[in-house]
């Protein structure tokens, strides 16, 4: 059995995809896209080493655009077999694919009337929607926790990994001739006690080999009751100051969060009722994912929805959808909190909000998820006294304030406790989905405390998983 890295290796965390290769079957775990690098496109593609032809099956972690967004360039290699995938996955990767599909179109239009300009050749996006609907069509649920036979001579389980709704780590059953091998794929994992989603289960059956992220594998978060006390604070500081509360948030997952946390502050009385705007047509549709998934909420959201649903205690609340129904929202007076994406700042509705509200004083922007280096977001997290917005230069007199403790990642504490339940079987472990540091931090703990020396594999690693000396 041989397991090829095809992405989130050699100290990268976008573009996970491992090509899994048995005596009898071939299957993809994840195929996703490289994000945020000079080079993705020349990774985001399918790699020359996989034969689609021979594929039997995909397996998908989650529907993050990182495991999922080179998925459609199988269809367009001819791939008609099955992509397994838990339902609430299958929801958000279609909604995800569509978007990343059209934000494809608009990026390559601007950029090919430049070119066209220029005299060159267009650039042709590496998917439209037809093939995203042509590669949905192939999805197939699977419950959560029930074996399902994905391939000849494999079996799969899907875990529960709280990190987005419906992700999951898999583990596969390999019958190879007399020998029975199993293998874990952790996905990424949530970290403990977070709201909305379960907690990820460990695997406790003993494993031959684990595929273990490592994005935050040095370090933990700040605790996530500190968070949730001072993003409380900030905001009832905010409204005392009656300015306008902006919200760069991620459409799936982050806002929701935010909105769950908001209802539970005006149901307890912990803060005053202000309206909140959800600006962001993707972030409802998201929503409206979630709200149809009530199946996988933790027990807290469960009985908070069971006494009364969270929707009635955000009356104040606004979805947004049109551009127009968005630019009346500069006509509200504050106090009042505005979501939209992008979640970095970097596009969408946000910026006009920014624009309109950056150089007032009473404004608060609130950074809460991560921001990349050469972003608009990290531009304000880093304190610029000006930015520039649409070609305008705009003066930064808003407070910033970023919040780091709302992850949807495990730290490292979490995830060694994830492990702890694999460990005594000393599978061999290959930490991926990390950078260098978080590999080499996670790394060093697992060999303190197992005596287990971590493999760090590099991308395009073929890695042969028959026991060693055999
Ligand atoms: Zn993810």
């Amino acid at each position: 059995m041989k397991v090829t890295l095809h992405g989130g290796a050699g100290g990268q965390v976008t573009g996970s995809a491992y090509h899994v290769q048995t005596g009898r079957a071939n299957l993809l775990v994840d195929f996703g896209m490289f994000q945020g690098m000079a080079n993705a496109h020349d990774h985001n593609r399918v790699p020359a080493e996989l034969d689609v032809g021979k594929l039997d099956a995909v397996l998908l972690t989650h529907a993050h655009l990182d495991h999922t967004g080179r998925l459609p360039l199988l269809v367009h290699e001819g791939y008609t077999g099955p992509v397994f995938a838990t339902p609430a996955t299958i929801d958000i990767t279609n909604l995800i694919l569509h978007d990343s599909a059209k934000v494809q179109a608009q990026d390559l239009a601007r950029l090919n009337r430049r070119r066209e300009r220029a005299g060159e050749d267009p650039v042709a996006p590496l998917y439209g929607p037809a093939e995203v609907g042509q590669l949905m069509a192939l999805a197939q649920p699977v419950p959560y926790d029930r074996p399902v036979d994905v391939a000849p001579g494999v079996r799969a389980w899907f875990l529960e990994a709280g990190h987005l709704l419906g992700s999951a780590s898999i583990r596969l059953e390999v019958d190879e001739g007399e020998r029975r091998r199993t293998v874990v794929f952790s996905g990424d994992l949530g970290p403990k006690g977070a709201p909305i989603l379960r907690d990820a289960e460990c695997v406790r059956e003993p494993a031959d080999a684990v595929f273990l992220e490592s994005t935050y594998g040095d370090h933990d978060h700040r605790p996530f009751a500190d968070t949730l006390a001072e993003f409380r604070e900030v905001l009832a500081k905010a409204v005392e100051a009656k300015g306008k509360i902006l919200v760069p948030t991620f459409a799936v997952g982050r806002a929701q969060l935010m909105l769950v946390l908001l209802a539970v502050f005006f149901r307890r009385r912990e803060l005053p009722r202000f309206p909140v705007f959800l600006d962001s047509p993707m972030a409802a549709e998201a929503s409206r994912i979630y709200l149809d998934h009530p199946e996988l909420f933790d027990e807290e959201l469960t009985a908070l929805n069971g006494e009364r649903p969270l929707r009635a205690d955000l009356e104040t609340l606004t979805i947004t959808t049109t551009a127009d129904e968005s630019r009346t929202i500069n006509d509200v007076p504050g106090p009042c909190l505005v979501l939209a994406g992008a979640g970095m700042c970097n596009a969408g509705r946000i910026l006009h909000h920014l624009r309109q509200n950056l150089w007032k004083p009473e404004t608060r922007v609130l950074i809460v998820g991560y921001q990349s280096e050469g972003t608009l977001g990290r531009q304000l997290v880093e304190g610029a006294k000006h930015v520039s917005i649409f070609g305008e230069k705009i003066v930064v007199r808003a407070r910033v304030h970023t919040m780091g403790g709302f992850s949807a990642h495990a730290g490292q504490t979490d995830l060694l406790a994830w492990f702890d339940c694999l460990a005594a079987s000393r599978p061999r472990v290959f930490l991926t989905h990390g950078e260098p540091r978080g590999r080499e931090g996670l790394a060093r703990q697992i060999q303190e405390r197992y005596g287990i020396k971590a493999e760090l594999p590099a991308l395009g690693e073929v890695l042969d998983l028959h026991p060693r000396g055999q």
